[in-house]
């Protein structure tokens, strides 16, 4: 490759985020995160790990390869040998496409339930949440952190201790937020270190305040010390970033480690939804976020996978790619390659075509959602997390995503597209059904200039799937206003 290294991210990371999060089969009925491993899930990593070799990524971050609320009191009984086989075999899939394969890892908390609930030693506050002031809590996370290293040959750790919250007992509630969560991150980080020196680590900020706030650059000087026994900072922005833009820079000129973000906007992959159910292309978007980051010094980010099954998903992970091997690349010719490269145009002018089709169906979203949260929405038709955004109700124009969920994350069947409702007005949404109709009969205008038939027809079921979403929304919705 030509490219010269400055131009492009030096951590290309690809996050799952769980195990079954990208397959290409729903688990219709399944909660999340659902971290079963069957021939599909196993398929579907392996079609995955040669697509993220073939656009650029260096790593995939994953979750659930061995757990995800339950670390059993012996750790080491966690998994069955047959388990522990099909996980090495995964690792070596990934091993062969040349991807570093990097261990989702909750410190203290994501896995500690069964422990927590059986253990008064490390019982604080929380259910979910380890004390962090506690020798007992840390003799458990090592013997996690032990299990994992000594068994499997993952190269790095990703270090989530945040998302579900955290102690504030007497003895843990002295420290604030940030001190409190960069302590426990770095004493893991130290531990993981003095075991496995080379191992590669990367801490995600996911949690550590309530989504709309900043980090105080008073606080900074304990993110540089934690920075100091890491490689990846990730500030990764699902209901705005942690580190205020305007003084990213700065930030990132001190910090000893890298920094980055997950790309400024994504869908978070419905896990129990067909997979032809909804059409979000954001490339552009996330180009211009990811340009403006790389200005700033930002050299790594950590880009949410999907099913390739869903052609928004795929296209966009691909064009991602392409991108941050150089970002000196124009977004329109990186697109105008995945359409080469995907569709198989029969001539150019269907590449132009499809690629201002592709433009057109990502602005149809853009500019006819709201960022900001819909006040008031009943509970059947919200997303089930608008707990997540108590600080942002004085602001909720800062806590806006980033990350996008399209039906309800829990649930055991198929929930309702929430995304519609909770993040449009009807007005939005009649807007976006009208440009969806045309862009239908854009694509049947197209459909016959392209080798791959069956992918352009995956794209019209997409976006009549979403206007019977629509449609869907429209009569709950009417019928929830008539409700006394
Ligand atoms: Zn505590």
């Amino acid at each position: 490759m030509d490219v010269n290294q400055s131009q492009q991210f030096k951590h290309r990371i690809a996050f799952g985020v769980w195990i079954n999060d990208f397959r290409n089969d729903p688990l219709k009925h399944e909660d999340w995160p659902c971290v079963e491993i069957d021939t599909q899930t196993q398929n579907d990593f392996k079609g995955m790990m040669k697509f993220l070799k073939e656009n650029g990524f260096t790593a995939v971050d994953i979750f659930g390869f061995l757990a995800n609320h339950d670390w059993p009191e012996n750790v080491h009984e966690v998994v069955t040998d047959e388990r522990k086989k099909t996980v090495r075999k995964l690792i070596k899939i990934a091993h062969e496409n040349n991807l570093k394969v990097i261990y989702g890892l909750g410190v203290y908390s994501w896995g500690f339930d069964s422990i927590i609930k059986n253990n008064p030693a490390v019982r604080g506050t929380s259910l979910q949440a380890m004390c962090g002031s506690k020798k007992e809590s840390r003799q458990y996370m090592r013997n996690v952190v032990d299990f994992v290293g000594e068994n499997f040959d993952f190269d790095g750790f990703h270090l989530e201790v945040a998302d579900q919250g955290r102690c504030r007992c007497n003895l843990c509630s002295g420290e604030t937020d940030v001190s409190y969560f960069n302590r426990l991150n770095r004493e893991t980080a130290e531990y993981i270190r003095s075991r496995w020196p080379a191992t590669f680590l990367l801490v995600n900020t996911s949690g550590y305040l309530p989504w709309g706030d900043t980090i105080n650059p008073e606080e900074y000087a304990s993110v540089y010390e934690l920075g100091k026994c890491i490689d990846v900072i990730i500030d990764g922005g699902n209901h705005g970033l942690f580190i205020a833009e305007e003084d990213r820079k700065m930030f990132i000129e001190n910090l000893p480690c890298d920094y980055g973000t997950s790309g400024g906007f994504w869908v978070y992959p419905p896990q129990r939804w067909d997979r032809q159910r909804w059409f979000l292309p954001n490339f552009y978007h996330t180009a211009g976020h990811l340009e403006k980051l790389f200005m700033d010094g930002g050299r790594a980010c950590e880009i949410y996978l999907g099913p390739l099954l869903n052609p928004g998903m795929e296209l966009t992970l691909w064009c991602i790619g392409n991108y941050i091997q150089d970002i000196r690349k124009n977004p329109t010719a990186v697109l105008h390659n995945a359409i080469e490269k995907l569709y198989r145009p029969k001539n150019h002018t269907y590449t132009f075509k499809l690629a201002e089709f592709i433009g057109q169906a990502e602005s149809a979203f853009f500019n006819n959602w709201s960022p900001m949260r819909q006040p008031g929405i009943p509970e059947e038709l919200s997303d089930g997390i608008q707990s997540l955004f108590a600080w942002s109700e004085t602001k909720p124009e800062r806590a806006t995503p980033g990350e996008l969920f399209l039906e309800p994350l829990f649930g055991t069947h198929p929930g309702f597209p929430s995304y519609l409702v909770v993040h449009m007005t009807p007005g939005g949404r009649e807007n976006y059904k009208k440009t969806l109709l045309s862009l239908v009969k854009g694509i049947d205008e197209i459909a016959n200039g392209f080798h791959e038939r069956e992918k352009v027809h995956r794209i019209r079921t997409c976006i009549e799937n979403v206007l019977h979403d629509i449609e869907a929304v429209r009569i709950l919705q009417s019928s929830s206003q008539k409700k006394p």
